[in-house]
């Protein structure tokens, strides 16, 4: 396994696994698949709390850093057709760590401001600041996903996006920002099963969107739209991972891994005390009480 210690559960680590190079197109992928993973539901489960504390302490580790000036930060972006599950993930993987350590962003339409700016500007004022994760909840993708499907603006102008998403990756990696993007996959199938579950139950009324149909009508339009995101702009520095999400317990497991793998790979240290521990430790000895 090279240079990677090997990671319990996964017979390959879900880095090499789920990068967008190894699970071929989108479109022949299975949604349902559990790929690198050896382990059922079960043993995924009980990996994934082992895991969060894993996730935990490297989180705490990042933060601490942040607090003695390091400005390096980790991106999570997560992409997705309706119901794949992206909310989940902030909740659930984002739930397993310090939330004072977190940024969480999420990009609906934009609004009449931000669509008077270029479509980077809303992000750039959305970034995690240092010694945080921030977990974009969709994200400048969407300017080269909902946009092109449905050319919101010409194809020239979508076309040139492509680039200055490399562009601005490229930068944000050299000032410190390790970039994860995953985007979660689910089946026709599963999305009815999900939408039709949503209206079956009041507390989940609010998460309907009755324009999620139609988006549903352009399928393979978004699967070429993301595919187009898979070639275009993935590379080491701003990898690609797709997330079979039909099955919740292996995407929240999968995508806490590809954090932990991200987290350990800053090879953080704890920060030296700014003062001299033994003097301080006589000082708290002599106090009294
Ligand atoms: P939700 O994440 O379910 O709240 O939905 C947000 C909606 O906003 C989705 O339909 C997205 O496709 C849409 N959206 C987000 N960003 C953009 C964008 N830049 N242009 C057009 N639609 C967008
Ligand atoms: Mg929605």
């Amino acid at each position: 396994m090279g240079k990677h210690t090997k990671t319990a559960g996964w017979g390959t680590p879900p880095e090499e696994a789920l990068r967008v190079t190894v699970t071929g197109p989108i479109a022949a992928f299975d949604p349902s698949s559990t790929p690198g993973f050896t382990g059922d539901k079960d043993s995924g489960t009980a990996l994934l709390s082992e895991r969060g504390a894993v996730l935990a302490d490297l989180q705490e580790l990042l933060y601490a850093n942040g607090r003695s000036g390091d400005h390096r930060s980790v991106l999570l972006v997560l992409q997705g057709m309706d119901t794949a599950g992206k909310g989940g993930i902030v909740r659930h993987v984002g739930g397993l760590v310090d939330p004072q350590g977190l940024t969480i962003r999420g990009f609906g339409k934009p609004t009449p401001e931000e669509l008077s700016h270029d479509f980077l500007w809303r992000i750039h004022r959305a970034l995690p600041p240092g010694g945080r994760i921030g977990i974009f909840d969709r994200s400048h993708y969407e300017d080269v996903l909902p946009v092109r499907v449905h050319n919101l603006i010409p194809k020239s102008e979508w076309e040139k996006r492509y680039e200055m998403i490399n562009q601005f990756e490229r930068d944000l990696v050299a000032s410190g920002t390790t970039i994860i993007k995953c985007a979660m996959v689910v089946s026709k199938a599963e999305q009815k099963a999900r939408l039709a579950e949503r209206l079956e139950r009041p507390d989940k009324h609010w998460k309907y969107n009755p324009g999620d149909i139609d988006e549903r009508g352009f399928w393979d339009d978004y699967l070429e739209a993301y595919q187009a995101i898979f070639d275009r702009c993935d590379s080491d520095a701003a990898p690609w991972f797709l997330i079979p999400s039909d099955r919740k317990w292996f995407a929240r497991l999968s995508i806490c891994e590809l954090l932990i793998h991200a987290l350990k790979g800053l090879d953080l240290d704890w920060p030296k005390a700014d003062f001299d521990v033994e003097a301080e430790k006589k000082r708290v000895a002599a106090l009294t009480e």
